[in-house]
């Protein structure tokens, strides 16, 4: 039976006109996961009448597994329109941790997005990230308004209000696209109610409709009320008269681009590479005989196939047996096994075609966002994603399992979760033994512990958060000496601070260690402004945004400790001298040096003193201070409590960005230190009477206040087990 379906999807899948990638985005608590687990019971299994046969048991129970769609990198959905069948893939996109990189790589992969938005809590921030997020890369949205049922059994809002309710909402989604859509698609992407664009339903009690939709069949929305006011026996039937699969999947059929139709105005958008090279055209084409090439926005450890990467071939054929380019790895691979997606599991196929999305077994070196091409294209192919080298790690646990036993276990899982999710940085404290867990916020460690929990049944004890602060400097220095322990070396630098728009380059891996020089030097120079000669010579940029800059000329056997050098940079970056925290946005300036003639005497253990002696003494005299990390605060909560609300924000040193008035409710943007957060959900409860209903994310780095300074170095250092106060510049320049 299996083989009999996997046929008939494969067949499915070589029309593309019956293809469709999707992913659904919501704000935090939405309804994402429901709905994609409403869907996956409904649609996730080919139906009998395509299979001619009973479905395989196995797929049975797919109902009672909750939540199973998180787990999986993508679900195909099998959906009928107009008897004409479709297999519609259904993305993972990210949650709402580490935003950028892959929120961004999911996007690329899609052509249309369901944007789930709660009735009842409206357009939050992440509705408008994920959303901008999604048009940014050409992704076409359409609309789910979720929960419809609390507006009618916990508000108890008459249909008219329901009506207004709904309105609001589709004007400010549109408001959104009319602002970050591209010029061409502003106005052509609006989302009209009339037309079948939005579905209104609730994906917990699996109903929907659409204007057309209740039209022809001739649903009313005061049966639905009535149908509740029966209460929960009448589901069934409520269910029967809107099915909500019908509703959100005839959505995606009718208004989401096929993945030709999409590749089209897509890719000149999502791909950097010459449109008009041989590579470019069989993309715009998504020609299955052309060259293989295929965006990996995934990656898994699955316990017993090993790494399966998921992501979509935008041109070609991938075939089992056959070797492939990664280009970011920069290696040769053979692909094991091809599979595609029925429901959430995958199934052996011998070849997927441009345009569909495939799980591949063999390609154990790629990680997400590799570009994966023929090998005879290796040179002539722009990846669709430069290599990041990025981890802005934020807040640390030191983790253990509650068993010893568990130990090894949970050294291989945390080595298999680091895989995954590379914003999660996994590390051994070297004097404790300790295994220590950095991720960009509270609530990712806590996804990431529950995770260990719920895939590896690993019960974990993790102390409580530890901010990690980043070290930074405010002024240029001069340029000082920095001796090697031998006093025959020697190294002039200077430290300066990197400038935001730098920084942003680097952060957004446009400007990355290994790009080409030239290319570099010029967008340094025109976005950046940086002068010719430091562009141009450029040695080193580390994974917490400092840049070596080499601006020496003629000193001997200096090449002979270029590496040496850059690794002494690394690791002086790593643990910055005001109390160990990492070095964050310094540009390390070389301006000369003497080098011992016998390598000898120019070993390592010589070489990383010196410069770290330097940099450090550098720093201490650059007006230094420690970088904290600031959360955006998105507070939904009715009028009268506002005061309230700017009250807790203000004591914990928080600043109020806007406050909007929606009706009856007060919305506050605000920016709050992650050093205030642990216990801000308890005071907003109890200061709101448990109405306030928030989202919060990474926002940037700011200056501690001078203030606190001194006090919170000591803090860290005492941690650290360092003497409280911190070094003189003295101590690296040997007055
Ligand atoms: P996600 O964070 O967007 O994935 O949201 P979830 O799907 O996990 O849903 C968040 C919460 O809202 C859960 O407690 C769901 O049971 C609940 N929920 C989701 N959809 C509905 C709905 O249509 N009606 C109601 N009343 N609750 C819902």
């Amino acid at each position: 039976v299996r083989y009999k379906q996997t046929m008939e999807i494969l067949k499915i899948m070589r029309n593309l006109d019956q293809v469709r990638n999707i992913g659904i985005t919501a704000h935090v608590d939405h309804g994402k996961t429901t709905l994609s687990d409403s869907l996956l019971a409904a649609s996730g299994i080919i139906s009998e009448k395509i299979a001619g046969e009973a479905l395989a048991l196995d797929y049975l129970d797919v109902e009672q597994k909750r939540g199973i769609t998180v787990k999986s990198a993508n679900i195909s959905l099998y959906h009928e329109y107009k008897g004409k069948p479709y297999v519609i893939n259904l993305i993972d996109t990210p949650g709402h941790v580490d935003f950028s990189a892959k929120t961004t790589r999911a996007m690329r992969v899609i052509d249309g997005a369901i944007l789930v938005v709660d009735a009842v809590e409206g357009v939050m921030t992440q509705t408008e990230m994920y959303l901008r997020a999604a048009l940014e890369e050409r992704v076409r949205p359409v609309l789910f308004i979720n929960k419809v049922d609390r507006l009618i059994k916990e508000l108890r809002l008459s249909p008219q209000e329901i009506q207004q309710r709904f309105v609001q909402i589709i004007k400010e989604v549109n408001q959104l696209i009319a602002m970050y859509a591209d010029k061409e698609f502003k106005t052509k992407w609006q989302l009209d109610p009339a037309k079948g664009q939005v579905a209104f339903g609730s994906a917990r009690d699996r109903w929907g409709f659409t204007v057309p939709m209740a039209k022809q069949k001739g649903i009313k929305f005061s049966d639905i009320v009535d149908l509740y006011k029966k209460g929960k026996e009448a589901l069934p039937e409520l269910q029967k008269l809107a099915p909500l699969h019908e509703a959100v999947l005839d959505m995606v059929v009718k208004f989401i681009p096929n993945p030709r139709e999409a590749q089209k105005y897509r890719l000149p958008k999502i791909w950097h590479g010459d449109l008009n090279s041989e590579i470019g055209k069989a993309m715009m084409e998504t020609d299955p005989n052309g060259p293989v090439i295929m965006l990996v926005n995934d990656v898994r450890i699955d316990p017993h196939a090993g790494l399966v990467a998921t992501g979509r071939v935008f041109s070609g054929t991938l075939r089992a047996g056959e070797e492939v380019w990664l280009t970011n790895a920069r290696m040769k691979q053979k692909v094991l096994q091809v599979s595609l997606y029925m429901g959430p599991y995958r199934e052996l196929a011998d070849e997927i075609v441009a345009g569909n999305i495939a799980a591949v077994l063999g390609l154990d070196k790629a990680r997400a966002g590799e570009t994966v091409v023929a090998v005879e294209y290796k040179d002539a192919m722009t990846p669709f994603e430069k290599l990041r080298m990025i981890s802005e790690p934020v807040v640390t646990v030191a983790i253990e399992p509650k068993n010893p036993r568990d130990l090894p276990k949970l050294i291989d899982a945390l080595h298999k979760l680091s895989i995954e999710d590379p914003s999660l940085v996994v590390r051994i404290n070297e004097e404790t033994g300790e295994y220590l867990l950095s991720g960009m916020g509270p609530l990712h460690i806590e996804i990431a512990l529950t995770f260990l929990r719920e895939n590896y049944g690993l019960d974990v004890v993790a102390s409580q958060p530890i901010i990690v602060y980043r070290e930074s400097i405010r002024d240029k220095s001069k340029v000082f000496e920095g001796k090697s322990p031998n006093k025959h070396n020697k190294l002039y630098i200077s430290v300066e601070p990197l400038d935001e728009k730098t920084i942003s380059l680097i952060h957004d891996g446009i400007i990355t260690e290994d790009m080409d020089a030239k290319q570099r030097a010029k967008v340094l120079r025109e976005e950046a402004g940086w002068p010719t000669d430091q562009a141009r010579r450029i040695w080193a940029i580390d994974e917490n945004i400092n840049v070596f800059v080499d601006l020496t000329t003629g000193v001997q056997h200096l090449r002979e400790v270029k590496d040496t050098i850059i690794q002494g940079f690394r690791l002086a970056m790593r643990e910055g001298p005001l109390a160990m925290e990492p070095v964050r946005g310094v540009k390390v300036i070389l301006h000369d040096a003497i080098i011992h003639e016998d390598p000898a005497h120019r070993g390592p253990g010589q070489i990383y003193p010196a410069v770290r002696n330097a940099i450090y003494a550098g720093m201490l005299t650059a007006r230094p201070t420690l970088l904290e990390p600031i959360q955006k605060l998105d507070i939904k909560a009715p009028m009268e409590y506002l005061g309230n609300i700017t009250t807790i924000i203000t004591k914990k040193r928080g600043k109020i960005l806007q406050v909007l008035q929606q009706g009856a409710v007060a919305r506050i943007v605000a920016e709050i230190p992650v050093a205030e957060t642990f216990d801000l959900a308890e005071q907003l409860r109890g200061a709101t009477a448990g109405k306030a209903i928030w989202g919060q994310e990474f926002s940037r780095w700011a200056p501690i206040p001078d203030s606190m300074l001194l006090d919170l170095i000591k803090k860290i250092r005492e941690r650290k087990g360092l003497k409280p106060e911190p070094p003189r510049p003295e101590d690296f320049i040997g007055f």
